[in-house]
């Protein structure tokens, strides 16, 4: 068990429990024992639960539905579900507003890939945001984040409710305080670490890396940090054993690998520090791996295209949404103890030509 896992069992456990019209967990309650057939059950619940729900408010699901004769209300195995055709980041680059599902007042905070209103956008809801700060505050106690640390976030500065934001109120939801340092010069950057002395730091991987590059010769091991986590967020960048063991030798500690998008709500997955895959956030996610030609659903630890369904969100649900990154799942428990679905650090990204095979319009 690691503190992500204990999490998402309880976020299952509450979800479960309200199902069944038990209410919610209170002080005191005995938490059920979340088996791995468990998070299958609540996971295959969701999935039909989101998609009749995009039925019903999304155009484009709705549209979509229609054209591959998808009933949305009797989706009811993995098997029916897998007949529904891939959402394209391209399908949400055209029409965004069409896989809003709730009025634009209670929309809360949009992100966008660069910027530029012809970018890719998704949206998301305050509750969804403070959902996505409690999976990020899970992930960095699993790699040891606890009172009186300090993070160093090192992501470029955003608007209000912006990633850095974001991480730096799961740091402080733990006790730690937290200190965004933003992208900027490496040597500026270095002054600021000799500042705010941080006991973790977490960034890009290549600017992180570029980072390390410095540390050795400006003796900042002596600063005595603790955890590294080097985010693949948004967009592919190598992450390979070297590049880890090289971070991990200079700063004296460890470097974990960590994994999100901007679509599936910045938190994917993360290393936990028995470091031998990446631990997915099942509560809020379920993934497929397929092949990216065929689009067929491979097996158990075989290497394809990771695609998301969300399994939360009430704003801009996706449904088997194609990430276009290549990697594989392994099932079993971890070294760490922690059972919970992982997933190997993402190998590649496939670019798809626009105006390719698509989605019905
Ligand atoms: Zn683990």
């Amino acid at each position: 068990m690691n503190f992500l896992e204990e999490w998402i069992h309880s976020v299952i456990g509450q979800e479960l429990r309200r199902r069944s019209g038990c209410g919610e967990f209170r002080d005191g309650d005995h938490h059920p024992e979340i088996k791995g057939q468990d998070i299958k059950g609540y996971q295959l619940w969701k999935i039909s639960e989101v998609v009749k729900y995009t039925g019903e408010r999304s155009p484009f699901y709705r549209r979509l539905y229609q054209r591959a004769g998808i009933s949305p209300g009797k989706v009811r195995s993995l098997d029916d579900f897998s007949k529904i055709p891939f959402t394209e980041p391209r399908d949400l680059i055209r029409r965004p507003n069409q896989f809003c599902c709730v009025p634009q007042s209670e929309i809360f905070r949009g992100f966008s890939a660069d910027g530029t209103p012809d970018s890719l956008r998704v949206f998301y809801t305050k509750d969804e945001l403070d959902r996505i700060v409690a999976s990020i505050a899970a992930a960095l106690r699993m790699v040891g984040l606890k009172e009186g640390d300090v993070l160093q976030i090192m992501f470029p500065p955003e608007a209000e409710w912006g990633c850095d934001y974001l991480v730096s109120r799961a740091a402080e939801s733990c006790g730690a305080s937290a200190v965004v340092t933003g992208q900027g010069l490496l040597e500026e950057q270095v002054q600021k670490m000799v500042e705010h002395r941080p006991t973790m730091l977490i960034g890009s991987n290549p600017y992180l890396y570029a980072i390390t590059g410095l540390a050795e010769g400006r003796n900042l091991h002596r600063l005595g940090i603790k955890s590294i986590i080097l985010s693949r967020g948004c967009s592919y960048f190598p992450f390979d054993e070297s590049i880890r063991r090289e971070v991990q030798e200079v700063w004296g500690c460890r470097a974990y690998d960590q994994y999100g998008t901007m679509e599936m709500g910045l938190a994917v997955s993360m290393e936990c520090p028995a470091q031998d895959g990446l631990h997915i956030n099942e509560a809020d996610l379920f993934v497929e791996v397929v092949d990216p030609e065929t689009g067929e659903v491979l097996g158990a630890g075989e290497e394809g295209e990771l695609v998301f369904t969300t399994l939360s969100r009430r704003c801009m649900p996706l449904v088997r949404y194609r990430s276009g990154d290549i990697s594989r799942l392994i099932e079993g428990k971890c070294k760490c103890g922690a059972e919970i679905l992982r997933m190997e650090g993402v190998k590649g990204k496939i670019s798809r030509a626009e105006g390719g095979a698509s989605q019905p319009a």
